[in-house]
């Protein structure tokens, strides 16, 4: 296999349109989160493009960085249980969520079944195993900085996505791209080893949602559906499908590519949707900071008991006073995720019976349910919840009372 060099990260440059021009949206000095869920110790840093408004992240990541970070550190792809995502109201793994959400837009587009498939980032495989159960005749192949073996019909190499030989039918890439420090690299290497009416699957987080991700410091890049039209065509493939994630994974799109001779037709390229503006969102991240600051002095000394154990809690943790203030207990419904995941408190589920300290002040990560709140007002307790509105509709409501 000849592995192709994989671009550094340029830092100074935008990785769609190649200005240098660029502001700063978010900083935070001494501590980050990582998508992978940890508080590491370092300064974070984004900037957005003043010319076509791609976010990337504004200090270096080095080749060797990238290597310690995903092939050592990181901790995602080797979770103990994966999240369960509510659809519906009933809670399903994420890999059959994602995986009924590719497959329902993929299967127009396939004439035949694959014969081969390759995930970049694979993770221990959930979502390429889901693959081998849509098309059980295909090869599956896998390739994951971190994780290398087997897992059913699919093989996993610990290998970067250089490494990627052809031809194949479908290759698909979850959650990478932002990862990757040249994505142009990224779409010309995959688009490469497709077969000739082979598709490209890549699913990130949308810009155009503001997406909480622009808080991890390893997303090195946040851009929209026009972005990624643009980045496409520079690497000879064109776009001939989007869909935006369902219930909680509305924040992500996906994107569907083709190599630019096939006989498909692609999509028009996106109306550029009025994108939050990066710097509102940052805004109101800032606020609900102060806020989360503000309910841990009032509640100072009672004990505080943290509800939603997942992403945001990871982010209040990094850059709240959260990190630093004692917690007398933990809830989450997914106990498995976080039993052993080194958090400094005890960790339960929100069971019937449960009786909370005496006194205590509950901290919630996410907007209640009717029989979450039913829970919570059975117990006689007060709770503060600083994501009470989504950021978009706290972003219309801004821009609604400035006019
Ligand atoms: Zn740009």
């Amino acid at each position: 296999v000849t592995v192709a060099a994989e671009p550094v990260f340029d830092v100074t440059t935008c990785a769609v349109c190649g200005s240098s021009e660029a502001d700063e949206v978010f900083a935070h000095r001494g501590s980050a989160f990582t998508s992978d869920g940890r508080t590491i110790a370092e300064d974070v840093r984004k900037v957005r493009c003043r010319v076509c408004g791609a976010v990337r992240r504004g200090t270096p990541f080095a080749a060797d960085d990238l290597t310690r970070h995903y092939g050592v550190d990181y901790q995602l792809a080797r979770a103990a249980a994966e999240p369960m995502l509510f659809v519906g109201g009933q809670p399903r793994p994420r890999s059959l969520v994602i995986l009924d959400w590719l497959k329902t837009v993929l299967t127009p587009h396939l004439e035949r079944a694959p014969s081969a498939i390759l995930e970049v980032g694979c993770g221990e495989g959930a979502l390429l195993a889901g693959f081998g159960t849509l098309w059980p005749e295909a090869r599956l192949d896998g390739l994951d900085l971190a994780i290398e073996g087997h897992r059913g019909r699919a093989t996993i190499v610990r290998a970067p996505y250089t490494a990627a030989a052809g031809p194949y039918d479908l290759v698909c890439a979850f959650a990478v791209l932002e990862h990757v420090p040249s994505p142009r690299h990224f779409l010309e290497t995959l688009g490469a080893t497709l077969s000739a009416e082979g598709l490209l699957a890549v699913a990130i987080p949308r810009l155009e949602a503001g997406s909480r991700d622009l808080l991890f410091c390893d997303h090195l890049h946040h851009l929209d559906a026009g972005h990624l039209a643009r980045l496409g065509r520079m690497a000879g493939l064109r776009v001939i499908d989007r869909s935006i994630g369902p219930g909680p994974l509305h924040d992500f799109g996906f994107y569907v590519f083709d190599r630019a001779a096939s006989a498909r037709r692609p999509l028009e390229d996106p109306v550029q949707e009025s994108a939050p503006d990066v710097r509102d969102a940052m805004r109101v991240w800032q606020e609900r900071w102060t806020a989360v600051d503000g309910f841990l002095d009032r509640h100072c000394p009672r004990p505080i008991v943290v509800w939603g154990l997942g992403e945001a809690c990871g982010l209040l943790r990094t850059y709240t006073r959260l990190g630093s203030t004692p917690v007398a207990l933990g809830l989450d419904d997914n106990v498995a995720r976080y039993a052993g995941a080194g958090l400094p408190f005890p960790v339960c589920a929100p069971a019937p019976g449960l009786a909370l300290p005496d006194e205590a002040a509950i901290l919630l990560t996410f907007t209640p349910s009717p029989s979450a709140t039913a829970w919570l007002v059975e117990r006689g307790v007060s709770w503060f919840n600083p994501f009470s509105r989504s950021l978009l509709l706290e972003q219309a409501r801004r821009k609604g009372n400035r006019c």
